[in-house]
């Protein structure tokens, strides 16, 4: 499609405007998910089939956040040509075993594909497979694409969990309803929610991932899922099929989400309502009051958003309600219809949601529209911070605990201080 075609326009029934648009992209790969993926499984380990390229990006995305020794790398797959097959494959064997042994504490190895077209000449499951036959019981080896031909950059989250559930331990059909919550959240906001739930009530939760390898949730026709992340659409799916049943919720972002999220799982376990208010007040209270100071900062501000990692939606929804900002455009690189029904119903209406993105076109709507903020990607900031507009990285939105009440004033400041920062500049 030409960039400047017009853009099929479609209502999703709640007054929101959803428009298409095909083009050029600008978003990184789903070998970005690694950074956050290899800190939540402490016995898991990323080793990533590619070249030089995706050994870089992987370094500079984590490199700065890495103390200790590292649990990923890349396996540099030089240019080969079909007959250099078999010899791939033994030296991917060769690098894993080595690995292996020097590493001992592994339990679960990821071989993590990518875009060069001698890695996709690979077959990796097959790979995978051969090796976890090999160092059966005690590593585990699995299989996913971060390719940048196949993934934006939290799609790459989405493989891996997928990966993971063919493995699950099967829940059986007598066994009580139990809560499955799907996503991979930082410790405190995990532990945080397990102590809600558990307030509530519901002593059987987990959470996907789990914090080792050997403690993976069970699935069945009695579990309920309830996403935690907007970019699951292919685990969610996986789950599925195994039995379990999703919780139609918003996302757990802003005091709102967040309650809005924690009901949705109690109203499908039969938590008493008063209970319910008992256990969520305090945390709502303190969310609302650190919200406070922020509303008076962001209050009329607005705000763009270009498509990269899939909680646009959601942290669109929260600027507009909680704080009571502008949305001009809110693009995602991908819409669920399913999974973001609830947060489709909650954005104003009027609001215009691009799925997909035409890069030319929408920097251009951007430089007219003159937002207050822009929340990118990278590669974008940079230009539009010379042209004098003010930015917000999406991917730190993924690197900071921003679910739940507690972080309610985190995930605010986020967006807050851009524009702090630039006013302090202008003065
Ligand atoms: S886009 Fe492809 S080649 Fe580039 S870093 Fe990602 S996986 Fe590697």
């Amino acid at each position: 499609m030409n960039a400047h075609a017009p853009i099929p326009q479609a209502d999703a029934g709640c007054g929101v405007a959803i428009r298409q648009e095909r083009g050029q992209r600008a978003v990184f790969c789903g070998l970005t998910g690694i950074v956050w993926l290899h800190r939540k499984i402490q016995d898991a380990f990323f080793l990533v089939v590619g070249s030089r390229t995706c050994a870089d990006l992987i370094q500079s995305a984590a490199g700065v956040m890495i103390f200790a020794e590292p649990r990923f790398a890349t396996a540099i797959i030089d240019e080969r040509d079909l007959a250099g097959l078999a010899d791939m494959n033994e030296e991917l064997d060769r690098v894993t075993r080595r690995l292996i042994e020097r590493r001992p504490d592994i339990r679960l190895l990821f071989l993590v594909g990518s875009c060069p077209s001698e890695v996709i000449k690979l077959d990796l499951p097959r790979a995978a497979q051969r090796l976890s036959q090999s160092f059966a019981p005690d590593v585990r080896v699995l299989s996913y694409s971060g390719s940048g031909i196949e993934t934006t950059f939290t799609q790459g989250e989405d493989a891996c969990l997928a990966a993971l559930v063919p493995d699950l331990p099967r829940a059986d059909a007598h066994e009580a309803p139990s809560l499955l919550v799907v996503g991979a959240l930082a410790d405190v906001v995990e532990d945080q929610f397990a102590r809600l739930f558990a307030g509530m009530g519901l002593d059987r939760v987990a959470f996907l991932p789990a914090r080792r390898a050997g403690a993976m949730p069970s699935v069945g026709p009695n579990t309920r899922i309830l996403l935690a992340q907007p970019f699951l659409a292919d685990t969610a799916r996986a789950l599925e099929a195994r039995g379990a049943t999703r919780i139609p919720a918003p996302f757990p972002l802003g005091a709102e989400g967040t309650t809005a999220w924690l009901r949705a799982a109690a109203d499908a376990f039969g938590v008493d309502p008063r209970m319910f208010a008992e256990v969520t007040t305090p945390g709502l209270r303190r969310a609302e009051q650190a919200l406070a100071p922020y509303r008076t900062m962001l209050a009329g501000r607005r705000m763009f958003f270009f498509p990269d990692s899939q909680l646009e939606l959601p942290l669109a929804r929260f600027l507009a309600r909680e704080l009571d900002a502008e949305l001009i455009e809110v693009g995602t690189p991908y819409l669920h219809r399913g999974h973001m029904a609830p947060e489709l119903g909650l954005l104003p209406a009027g609001t215009t949601v691009v799925e997909g993105q035409s890069l030319d076109a929408q920097m251009d709507r951007c430089r007219a529209a003159r937002p207050d903020l822009t929340v990118c990607g990278l590669g974008l900031a940079n230009p539009l911070e010379a042209e004098g507009l003010a930015t917000k990285w999406s991917i730190e939105l993924l690197f900071t605990p921003i679910q739940g009440y507690d972080q309610v004033g985190d995930l605010a400041e986020l967006f807050a201080r851009p524009l702090v920062r630039r006013t302090r500049l202008e003065v």
